[in-house]
């Protein structure tokens, strides 16, 4: 007991010596778990894939992890305190600098959008989430923020945008754009009491060029299309895509003058040549131009009556371009049903060809005769080619319709020698448009159908016109140097009222020229026209061509024309086209091929 007693003082010592040493333990062990702690997620910090920062109250920053580090490419001394705001793109500075300054005052969370600069050079989009922390005693200690590379989420949500209101293919406005750009365009013009032009461009041909060299050749010169557009316009002005080979141009402040201007400059930007991979591509364009308030008030209108004058331009031929008037609306309207008739003629066999003879001048012999084609419509009577071959070279249906042709001619030339008749040659129309961008099909087609048709090369002429060999020189040389080896024969169809030079023409194999009607029509009265077709009958001669006058009507005409030397004509003098029954008869009556020709005083 007494013991006890005296051990309690000791033993009271010794218990809150232990106990004071435990607590000191205690705290180390604390302390250390802490110190675990705080590496353990300071590791998980530091080794997120997501940029990680940490600022002092007063927003400096003083720490950032291994992420941000990797993706911005610098240290982390140069990092802290200001450093890395070098890395924020310039444009995005201010914005940054008043939400951080706001927040770090605030002490709220904070949320942001804004591009850093990546190790690569480029920058990327980042939303950066600051949190504010407060220390042990729950004091404000400063931000940690969070960042998220964004910049495919962004990139997604600008094509979005794009696939909206801009053309995937040229990048240029779309249709909805061009909608919400012109009605605020008009209300500005209607306030203030301006005109604005709408031009339509529509490229000519260019059905033909995609189907022949391709869709990708056809994509790429839309592209350059667009980039030429653009140059030939104001920064006010806006320049869109529609579809297809379709463009939209809004001039605003701009009356007939000002857009009339505008057209010129767009036919002469077009015809410079596009390179595309091999091709050297030039276009040429048909433009419909309507005018705020002049033609209407309103897009759709405005937008409608000029890709009507469009159509319009397109049929007065290429590169040109027109003003809308109301009369316009009733041929526009016309075309489109004939575009629609002509797409179920050919199934219906109401296409016929005319054969019109040719005649040598000296001994009267028909040596040739020219397929003519005529279309024969229940309701709208019989078709001349210059009504309809147009529409059908704009709408692709030349393709199948020069087929068609070229097949019935020398199936029907084959069918006149087969029935014993003396054996001419058949002279056949090819379009422009079927040659120029089809070349290597043409020679195909030829040679098919020849086989076909079991007629002989050397009977078929082909008929060209100065413009269709003179678009592409090179190809065109390449393409009649291969049907001149198959001994089919070549010849310029409408000669004089090209831009070819005889000299050039040197460069084709080419055996006939064909001096157009507009010379022959006025021979008589004309000097300058018979100067002409002298002029044209003696060069040709000296290139060893042959000369065939087209459209001739009189006897004084070939009385003029025998006495100069030209080699053969083609006219009402001799005979109108006629169909292939009244051909044969012509053929038979006149003498086993020869037509009585007046012989000269
Ligand atoms: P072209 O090839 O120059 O054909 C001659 C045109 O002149 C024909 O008109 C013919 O009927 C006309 N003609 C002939 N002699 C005389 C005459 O003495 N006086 C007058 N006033 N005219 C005469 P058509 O048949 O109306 O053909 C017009 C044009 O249409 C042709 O001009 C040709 O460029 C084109 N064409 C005709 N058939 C075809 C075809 O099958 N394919 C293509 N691509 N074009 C064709
Ligand atoms: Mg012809
Ligand atoms: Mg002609």
């Amino acid at each position: 007991m007494e013991l006890v007693k005296w051990l309690k003082p000791y033993l009271a010592t010794c218990g809150s010596l232990l106990k004071a040493r435990r607590d000191e333990e205690l705290r180390k062990q604390s302390e250390q778990e802490v110190e675990i702690a705080r590496d353990f997620y300071l590791s998980i910090l530091d080794n997120a894939p997501i940029l990680i920062w940490r600022s002092e109250p007063n927003g400096q920053c003083d720490w950032f992890n291994s992420a941000w580090l990797q993706f911005t490419g610098r240290t982390l001394a140069q990092e802290i305190g200001e450093g890395w705001i070098e890395g924020i793109h310039p444009s995005d500075l201010d914005h940054c600098y008043q939400i951080y300054l706001d927040a770090v005052h605030a002490r709220h969370p904070f949320e942001l959008e804004y591009r850093l600069r990546h190790h690569d050079g480029n920058y990327r989009w980042i939303v950066d989430y600051g949190k504010p922390f407060h220390n042990i005693e729950g004091e404000f200690a400063g931000f940690i923020g969070y960042c998220f590379d964004i910049t495919e989420r962004k990139e997604t949500a600008r094509q979005i945008e794009n696939l909206a209101y801009f053309d995937a293919l040229t990048g240029l406005p779309n249709r909805a754009f061009l909608q919400g750009r012109i009605s605020q365009a008009l209300s500005i013009s209607e306030r203030d009491g301006d005109e604005l032009a709408l031009l339509f461009i529509d490229l000519d041909n260019f059905k033909t060029i995609n189907d022949s060299l391709g869709h990708s050749v056809g994509d790429r010169l839309l592209c350059a299309v667009a980039k030429q557009l653009a140059t030939c316009v104001r920064d006010m002005d806006t320049v869109s895509r529609l579809g297809g080979d379709e463009f939209v141009i809004i001039l605003p402040e701009t009356g007939a003058a000002g857009a009339s201007i505008v057209a010129e400059k767009i036919f002469n930007a077009l015809i410079i040549p596009h390179p595309v991979d091999e091709h050297e591509l030039s276009v040429s364009a048909s433009i419909g131009i309507s005018l705020f308030p002049h033609d209407s008030w309103d897009f759709e209108s405005l937008l409608k009556h000029a890709d009507t004058a469009m159509y319009q331009a397109k049929g007065a031929g290429r590169s040109s371009y027109q003003l809308f008037t109301q009369a316009m609306k009733e041929v526009a309207h016309e075309r489109h049903d004939m575009e629609n008739r002509l797409r179920k003629a050919l199934a219906k066999q109401e296409f016929v060809l005319y054969y019109q003879p040719q005649v040598e001048i000296v001994t009267g012999r028909i040596i040739g005769t020219e397929a003519l084609i005529r279309w024969q419509n229940p309701e709208l009577g019989m078709v001349f080619p210059t009504k309809f071959i147009p529409v059908a070279e704009d709408c692709g249906l030349i393709t199948p319709i020069g087929r068609w042709v070229l097949e019935e001619a020398c199936r029907q030339n084959k069918t006149w020698q087969t029935e014993g008749l003396p054996p001419i040659s058949i002279a056949v129309n090819l379009s422009p448009t079927q040659f120029i961008y089809r070349q290597q099909h043409i020679v195909d087609m030829i040679a098919d159908v020849l086989n076909i048709t079991g007629m002989e090369p050397q009977y078929l002429e082909v008929e060209l016109t100065e413009s269709a060999v003179m678009h592409d020189p090179d190809g065109a040389a390449q393409i009649l140097r291969q049907l001149n080896a198959m001994q089919v024969k070549l010849a310029i169809d409408d000669f004089g009222t090209g831009y070819s030079s005889l000299s050039y023409l040197k460069r084709f194999p080419i055996t006939k020229l064909k001096i157009d009607r507009s010379f022959v029509r006025d021979l008589i009265t004309d000097p300058e026209d018979r100067a002409i077709v002298s002029a044209i009958i003696s060069m040709g001669h000296s290139l060893k061509l042959k000369i065939n006058a087209e459209g001739m009507e009189t006897s004084e005409q070939l009385e003029f024309l025998r006495r100069e030397g030209c080699d053969e004509a083609q006219g009402y003098y001799f005979s109108e086209p006629l169909p292939a029954g009244e051909l044969a008869k012509f053929l038979r009556r006149n003498s086993q091929g020869y037509v009585a020709i007046i012989q000269s005083p």
